[in-house]
């Protein structure tokens, strides 16, 4: 069978009607030896997809706009050079569809901070074809963006891993994550109850701090050790000096940094995996200098950071909470959603193009 040209996809062309979605064909990259190309089952919501589409990160860059990086289906074509993969079988595409694999960055597993990396959608290839996302019937990219799903984890449940669970391990990995830690995780929705499960599945101690008392259960169940409501006066204080790593998932531009910033051991990290529309409050150096602490944020995760944290996530059960799984074609639904924050943790589309 010849890889198909073309796909159908739930696309957006107005920043300010962002649930109005559009049913379009669009041209799919030009197939290369290195390619691999499914059919989609199922396409996560992702926080990205919403700051996209809603203007919130700036204008699309073409005219419309297919979200979704949260993709699982089964492989229908694969170019002659990929080893990796056989048509029929389960696979995931995550955040990324392109770097150069030839840069000091991309031959040290860090291809996705190749400085020509290729985001899932509102961005081009090289060969001037837009990149489309998951809110469609195919997607095609290199086998380097393409992950096996292990058999213990359902399709559906395949989907936030390969974007939230991502996001959430390459940082934790980067830091020292394991036995003998101790790890705050702020916020608790797509992003931030991923991170306490495998926060709590690498071996640390898990410290959770959010502002909604109604997740403290959830929080404890996801295997939380302390669960801390950040919204009261000198919650830092009892933890002053004993976290040594900090990630937080929380959406928003008025986080207490300082006070979360107290709480680190000298030298220690604070990364956010949350980007909000807005700049943070309160960012003066001056926070950082009585602990010589540090702030930064991550972008997804490498290749081999994704199959290690499928493989965790297998090993040791760590699944996304799904909400609801609703068609593709009521994806302003759950876009709209996710904006007003009625989603607790993840909606996950499924496939209905067909
Ligand atoms: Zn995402
Ligand atoms: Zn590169």
């Amino acid at each position: 069978m010849s890889a198909p040209t073309t796909a159908r996809g739930y696309g957006i062309s107005d920043t300010k009607k962002y649930t109005d979605f559009s049913v379009q064909e669009f041209k799919l990259k030009t197939a290369g030896p290195h390619d691999v190309t499914l059919d989609i089952e199922f396409c996560g919501v992702c926080g990205s997809d919403v700051h996209t589409i809603t203007g919130g990160w700036g204008p699309l860059s073409t005219d419309w706009v297919v979200p979704g990086h949260e993709i699982v289906g089964k492989v229908t074509h694969v170019g002659d050079e990929v080893k990796e993969f056989k048509v029929g079988q389960r696979v995931g595409v995550g955040a990324q569809v392109y770097a150069c694999l030839e840069c000091d960055r991309c031959k040290a597993d860090n291809e996705n901070y190749c400085p020509e990396q290729v985001d899932t959608y509102n961005a081009p290839f090289p060969d001037g074809v837009m990149a489309q996302g998951g809110y469609s019937s195919v997607i095609r990219t290199h086998d380097r963006f393409v992950f096996a799903i292990p058999e213990e984890i359902k399709s559906e449940e395949a989907g936030p891993l390969m974007c939230a669970g991502l996001t959430v391990y390459s940082p934790l990995k980067r830091n020292g994550t394991g036995p003998g830690k101790t790890v705050g995780i702020v916020g608790i929705g797509g992003l931030g109850h991923l991170a306490i499960q495998f926060a709590h599945a690498m071996g640390a101690k898990v410290i959770v701090f959010s502002h909604s008392a109604n997740k403290k259960d959830d929080a404890l169940k996801l295997g939380a050790d302390e669960f801390v409501l950040s919204g009261e006066k000198d919650f830092a204080k009892p933890y002053f000096d004993k976290l040594d790593f900090i990630l937080s998932a929380a959406d928003v531009h008025n986080l207490p940094i300082s006070d979360f910033l107290s709480m680190l051991k000298v030298e220690a990290k604070m990364v956010s995996v949350g980007l909000p529309d807005k700049e943070w409050e309160g960012l003066q150096p001056q926070i950082m200098a009585s602990n010589a602490s540090a702030i930064g944020t991550t972008h997804i995760g490498s290749k081999v950071e994704c199959n290690e944290m499928l493989k965790l996530a297998a090993q040791k059960n760590v699944r996304p909470v799904i909400d609801q799984i609703l068609p593709m074609s009521q994806a302003g639904k759950a876009i709209e959603g996710v904006k007003e924050n009625h989603v607790r943790y993840r909606y996950v589309l499924k496939q209905d193009l067909a």
